[in-house]
């Protein structure tokens, strides 16, 4: 059966600790070397992006990035804005350092305004410095999009330079047609197994083969039938199948071409 590359994962995330054995346990545990040929740790805050870095060093199949949440930025972050960013830009500005440290992207950025209260001034603040990094050192990035969806468009459009990754993708079918005409990706998570998210389902279907991509989020967003359980990338398996069937092609295929884009816009 052909590798999985799991393009969005948290595994520094404390509720691995849980765990027995924590999540180098999952990382090296048979199961998951014979099913996953590649992961992308990504980082919300600049303490855990440098954790994702050295967990990156680590594992052979695995990659980083590095970036400022908007959760992160409103909860997290003490510093101001510039003060945190510049924390993030030391770690990508220098081409031969940033190689060195599989760092692949900046992210997790972007909007949330689900979860309250909301401050839309700061998270823009963020997500507009961020995407300017981007663009000044020419490296995608990773979309984080909560109840978002017409604010991470205009975005979108405003860096015509830059493209990345919707990641956990719960626009419209229309929206995602309007990204990757815009040169984008879009990845799915648990969330396309769900029995009520046809929507989600129906937006998959119009991401091209070679747009898409997918990804566990965990420990967050198990798929069917793993809900309510710490995730992790062998149980995208689920996620990777479900998206087999809505393009009418096999298992192997989707696993196939999902790590090859995967490859192509994080550079590997
Ligand atoms: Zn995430």
């Amino acid at each position: 059966m052909e590798k999985i590359f799991d393009t969005h994962a948290h595994y520094f995330d404390a509720k691995f600790d849980t765990l027995e054995g924590g999540a180098d346990a999952i990382l090296s545990s048979e199961e998951f070397r014979s099913t996953v040929c590649g992961v992308v740790n990504v980082g919300t805050d600049p303490k855990s992006s440098k954790i994702a870095v050295e967990m990156a060093k680590k594992n052979d199949f695995m990659y980083a990035t590095v970036g400022i949440h908007p959760s992160d930025a409103q909860n997290v972050c003490k510093r101001t804005p510039d003060e945190e960013l510049a924390d993030i830009e030391a770690m990508v500005s220098d081409e031969k350092a940033r190689k060195e440290n599989k760092i692949v992207a900046i992210g997790e950025i972007g909007f949330d305004y689900y979860w309250q209260p909301v401050n839309r001034d700061l998270q823009y603040e963020y997500f507009d410095k961020q995407m300017s990094l981007a663009e000044k050192y020419g490296l995608p990035v990773v979309i984080h999009n909560r109840d978002s969806h017409a604010d991470v468009f205009d975005m979108i459009c405003r860096y015509p330079n830059v493209i990345g990754v919707i990641h956990s993708c719960s626009m419209s079918a229309e929206m995602v047609r309007e990204v990757v005409k815009r040169g984008w990706y879009v990845s799915f998570a648990g969330p396309l197994t769900y029995k009520n998210a046809q929507k989600v389902r129906e937006a998959c279907a119009a991401v091209p083969l070679d747009r898409l991509l997918i990804e566990t989020d965990a420990p967050y967003l198990s798929p069917v039938p793993y809900r309510g359980k710490i995730n992790n990338s062998v149980y995208m398996q689920k996620t990777a199948e479900t998206a087999a069937e809505i393009h009418g092609i096999s298992f192997d295929e989707i696993a196939r071409k999902t790590a090859e884009n995967a490859k192509f816009l994080f550079g590997l």
